[in-house]
């Protein structure tokens, strides 16, 4: 929800949606064939792939583009490999599809069944990093990390699947506070609960101390909930992680919960998908499923010009092909209706300064996305504070002249990002 302001130099105040805790859910069935997502390794191109088309594969099997290959997928159904592509995700990440078609064979690989008896660093790694929400758990081995926050508010506009997941899982969460505890090793770890001011937290987690997030967009993004409500400093360029503070959403809590409740790697993600009408549907899909199934499954047609996002309002992307799969971090879908699509343009600046205005983290942003446009990611970073933005979006929204003002944030931090890997690797030769 957006409220402007009646005078112009009074920013807009964006709020959250009130969640109304629902707790019906639409499962979508396991589709004809699954595609998933390896990070591309720079060593390991398609072509020294020990994977291939033809190849049967078995539910649970970790799989691997080299034997040496750190990063890997590990398969929610059965079936035969049909191919192994280039594709190419956001800000040109680069990743593996592996197209598996589904045969139902009942076989299943067991090797997470043993890990019941102790979740610990080295299993969590080696099996539930593609888990719903993508769980970090490097951070316990990187940082000294004193603080858990389990997110349960959605940090973008129009998602509300943590949400759902407080509202519905709650023994679960709790059972993946004890197990995260028992990964990170730290016995002495402190675990707190960040729930929207709106929401009760529910009897289940009533050991654990809550903070209160209120509905004043951003405060659900974990820098905000840091500074705002545990008072601790996360200066620009630094992560919450180098303040002892990590963060898992509640989604991916209850995941690692259940996966060790019941020796089973959790496949399924919870999505808030809210249709061309506005009204929305929380649908439970097995990764890696097309996303037309889950149109079909809800009667959604999509027209020449509609579009679809993955994410929320404010900071989501748009998708280009129905059938991507269902990510690890798709929470949200929105599909729009082409009357209701605003086009990004090339207007130039007209220097309004609203994005100015609006923007918590004070950036200097037309001055900043000019320094963008022309390459200079360097001057951007240290002459107009690129490291200090969040990447709420709200400047893209705001900007008169349509400029994609986040997206080009993005496209500097990883362009910066790059460069920085490469530097490392030119040290380390
Ligand atoms: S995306 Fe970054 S620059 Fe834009 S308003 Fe948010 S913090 Fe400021
Ligand atoms: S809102 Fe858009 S047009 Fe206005 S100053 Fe910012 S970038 Fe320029």
């Amino acid at each position: 929800m957006i409220k402007k302001s009646l005078f112009g130099v009074i920013p807009p105040c964006f709020s959250y949606d009130r969640y109304g805790e629902h707790s019906e859910s639409v499962t979508i069935q396991t589709p004809d064939s699954v595609t998933l997502l390896i990070d591309k390794e720079h060593d390991y191109p398609v072509s020294k792939s020990i994977l291939k088309a033809g190849d049967l594969v078995i539910q649970n099997e970790v799989l691997k583009i080299n034997d040496n290959a750190i990063n890997y997928v590990v398969t929610p159904i059965s079936g035969e490999i049909l191919e192994i592509s280039h594709y190419s995700g956001f800000y040109g990440r680069e990743h593996h599809a592996i197209k598996i078609k589904a045969i139902d064979d009942g076989k299943t690989d067991d090797i997470f069944a043993v890990c019941k008896e102790k979740a610990d660093l080295e299993n969590a790694l080696k099996y539930l990093k593609g888990i719903p929400g993508s769980p970090d758990f490097n951070v316990f081995k990187d940082f000294n990390i004193n603080t858990v926050v389990i997110n349960c508010a959605d940090s973008d506009m129009g998602v509300f699947t943590n949400q759902f997941i407080l509202n519905n899982s709650a023994n679960d969460i709790k059972s993946g506070i004890k197990s995260l505890k028992s990964i990170s090793g730290n016995k002495d770890l402190r675990f707190i609960l960040a729930i929207p001011d709106n929401l009760m937290k529910p009897s289940e987690l009533s050991d654990f101390d809550e903070v209160k997030v209120n509905q004043k967009y951003p405060s659900a993004f974990p820098i905000q909930i840091c500074e705002d409500l545990l008072g601790i400093n996360v200066p620009a360029g630094t992560t919450t992680e180098e303040q002892g503070v990590a963060f898992f959403t509640s989604e991916t809590a209850a995941s690692i919960g259940s996966a060790y409740i019941k020796g089973e790697i959790p496949f399924e993600k919870t999505i808030t998908v809210t249709k061309k009408d506005g009204s929305i549907v929380f649908v439970k899909a097995m990764m890696g499923t097309p996303l037309n199934a889950i149109f079909n499954e809800l009667d959604i047609t999509l027209t020449d010009g509609d579009r679809i996002i993955s994410g929320g309002l404010m900071t989501g992307n748009s998708v280009y092909s129905e059938f991507q799969p269902v990510l690890a971090d798709t929470d949200g879908l929105i599909i729009q209706d082409s009357a209701d699509v605003v086009i990004a343009s090339d207007t130039p600046c007209i220097n309004c300064g609203d994005c100015i205005r609006v923007c918590p983290s004070k950036i200097q942003i037309s001055m900043l996305v000019r320094y963008i446009e022309a390459g200079e990611y360097e001057d951007a970073q240290d002459m107009y504070d690129l490291d200090s933005c969040i990447e709420c979006g709200i400047c893209s929204y705001v900007c008169v002249a349509k400029i994609p003002l986040l997206q080009f944030i993005k496209l500097a931090k990883h362009e910066l990002g790059l460069k920085e890997l490469e530097m490392e690797e030119t040290d380390a030769e």
